[in-house]
């Protein structure tokens, strides 16, 4: 028997130091579509509960909007369940094509490729555009993602200290020599909330001669006076080479990423993208609830608006009410704890509550830098975020740390 004792014996440990560690994710289980009211079981098995969701990346609040519900049910009934095929044998419909279409049209770019995910568009992306010739030069906060598909491709790999602009000058003087440099970023980091300075980094490869990568994944759909993301919203449209996004998040949350940016590049992966050429095609499904999105969102910026006002309030509120947060534009809204277990305990509490939002320590975020991140949707109303405002309060009040500094809450609870 090749899963010996043994080896058994050696994941067992393995997964109860993970324990031990206090990093050993659980599942929770939604018994609902994804919204903002929702009925949890956690752990799974015991009662439901019902909880306002205050950590999805449902921005623009369509992941269980009736019209892209529809327009999936009509993808159904016209299109089939699935393609059973990579996209190049017989995987594209008209609706593939269409939808491409559409977020070129979209994301103002010149063309665009879909992939299964974004995960895989940054998987795929790298190794088909660069050689052993380029540099990438990459943020140093970049989605796991991304590091994935740097790892695959032959470039040689660099970085630059998160959001330092003086750094990644560095780096571009030092990689003069290479064919293509490659500046490499999210569009909103995950983590913080922050977005990347689009107009420096757009400064800096003109001025270095440098191509630049923007994954907008928590960006598309709501950054920007219209939603295109990052790009619109310092004003440099047209000037990124390549544009990654997802699907899965204010896009609808299905799943699903693409590609965007160069006609040529997005050409390079459409030969020679990994992930593209094996792995099977979105689902008209998919595909139909997809276009049904950006019909709404082209249509009318009204749920973006929503979006930003609930974020204002959100912002304001809890700022005004004591607790500190990370300072930002986005609908990522980390409230500091700085303490692991505090993180653990207001969360627990928060969700006592019926407020349903997770707390992040390390290594998901820096040693001492512990907090709960919390997310806005435009399928947030008032009510639910007065509600989620007096809990967040009252859990505060109750661990002393209103109108605390950070210093203070550190020497209460250690970091
Ligand atoms: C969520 C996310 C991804 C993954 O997107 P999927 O389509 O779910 O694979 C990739 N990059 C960034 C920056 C993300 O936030």
């Amino acid at each position: 028997m090749a899963f010996s004792d043994e080896i058994r014996t050696m994941y067992v440990n393995q997964l109860e130091d993970l324990k031990n560690q206090g990093i050993f994710k659980e599942e929770r289980a939604i018994c609902a579509p994804q919204d903002s009211d929702i009925e949890v079981e956690f752990p799974i098995g015991s009662e439901k509960k019902k909880v306002i969701n205050m950590c999805a990346n449902n921005y623009l609040g369509l992941s269980s909007h009736p019209d892209v519900v529809e327009a999936a049910h009509e993808g159904l009934d016209h299109r089939g369940y699935g393609m059973s095929s990579v996209r190049f044998i017989c995987g594209t419909q008209d609706i593939h094509k269409e939808l491409e279409k559409k977020l070129t049209e979209f994301l103002g770019t010149e063309d665009t490729i879909l992939f299964p995910s974004c995960m895989d568009a940054n998987a795929g992306v790298f190794e088909a555009v660069l050689s052993e010739k380029d540099v990438m030069i990459a943020d140093r906060l970049v989605h796991a993602s991304i590091i994935d598909g740097m790892r695959l491709c032959k470039a040689q790999n660099d970085s630059y200290k998160h959001s330092d602009m003086n750094h990644l000058e560095q780096k571009l003087q030092l990689h003069q020599d290479k064919r293509i440099r490659l500046i490499i970023t999210d569009g909103a980091f995950s983590m913080d909330g922050d977005l990347a300075k689009m107009d420096k980094i757009v400064e800096l490869a003109e001025k270095y001669n440098a191509m630049v990568f923007v994954d907008d994944s928590h960006a598309s759909g709501y950054i920007g006076k219209t939603g295109r993301g990052v790009h619109e919203h310092f004003g440099v449209v047209g000037k990124i080479d390549i544009i990654t996004t997802t699907l899965g998040k204010a896009l609808g949350g299905a799943s699903g990423g693409c590609v965007s940016g160069r006609r040529e590049i997005v050409e390079m992966c459409r030969q020679k993208a990994r992930p593209y050429l094996f792995s099977n095609t979105v689902a008209p499904v998919i595909v139909e609830g997809a276009l049904k999105v950006l019909d709404i969102i082209s249509k009318s910026t009204e749920r973006r608006d929503k979006l930003e006002k609930n974020t204002e309030f959100w912002r304001k509120g809890l700022t005004e009410g004591g607790l500190i947060i990370k300072e930002g534009e986005t609908a990522i809204v980390p409230v500091m704890l700085f303490n692991a277990k505090l993180s653990q305990d207001f969360a627990k509490d928060l969700y006592d509550e019926g407020i349903y939002a997770v707390g992040f320590f390390f290594p998901v975020v820096p040693k001492g830098q512990a907090r709960i991140r919390t997310q806005l949707s435009a399928a947030h109303e008032m009510h639910h975020l007065e509600k989620a405002l007096d809990a967040f309060l009252k859990v505060g009040k109750k661990y002393n740390i209103l109108h605390k500094t950070k210093n203070e809450v550190i020497e209460m609870y250690g970091s």
